[in-house]
């Protein structure tokens, strides 16, 4: 099988886990809800190899989820790469001392974040969530990476909405996703 057959295969399977709830959080919108994935432990597995695999040779120096489905997804992927794992979380969450971006949201803002001594000045970092959406989330985590001098090599997401160009927003970036809607 070729990897184009290979990544068809998995955005298949994929697909048969993941089911959608419309008009969740609020009308209007499809929530993608991934837990019937999580609770499969091939499809799981096969999604983790899939977003680790773009990056094997990249040499990550660590992994960063996005609160909060992110960190399912972005731990494994960073075990799988012998890279560590970094939380960016919502505002006040961190315990020590942070970096703070503001993000877009439909209505108005929020906060993401890290804590300063998270990366270190050049490491190699990797950018992983569930869901790119409109982008914003993940624009905000490339804008305090490399605040902090991080070198964001990559963004992997389990599912891209691409009616909602959020790669428009992450320009010159590697961008991959497993499935895409
Ligand atoms: P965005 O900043 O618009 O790209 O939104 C990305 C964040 O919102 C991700 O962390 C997702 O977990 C969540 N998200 C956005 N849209 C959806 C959706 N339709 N289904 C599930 N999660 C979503």
């Amino acid at each position: 099988m070729t990897d184009d057959g290979a990544s068809a295969a998995l955005a298949a399977t994929l697909a048969g886990h993941i089911r959608d709830i419309p008009d969740f959080p609020k009308p209007g919108v499809v929530f993608k809800d991934i837990t019937p994935m999580l609770a499969h432990a091939a499809t799981f597995e096969a999604a983790i190899a899939g977003l680790a695999g773009p990056f094997a040779e990249a040499e990550i120096g660590a992994v960063v989820g996005i609160e909060a489905r992110g960190f399912i997804v972005a731990a494994p992927v960073a075990l799988r790469l012998d890279a560590g794992f970094v939380p960016v979380r919502k505002a006040g969450k961190l315990p020590w001392e942070i970096e703070r971006e503001e993000y877009e949201l439909e209505y108005g803002t929020d906060l993401l974040e890290i804590h300063r001594d998270a990366v270190v000045p050049g490491e190699r970092v990797l950018v992983v969530d569930d869901v790119l959406a409109t982008g914003g989330t993940a624009a905000a985590t490339v804008r305090l990476l490399e605040r902090l001098g991080a070198e964001v090599v990559g963004l992997a997401f389990l599912i891209e909405l691409g009616f909602l160009s959020g790669r428009a927003k992450l320009p010159d970036r590697p961008v991959t996703s497993l499935i895409t809607y």
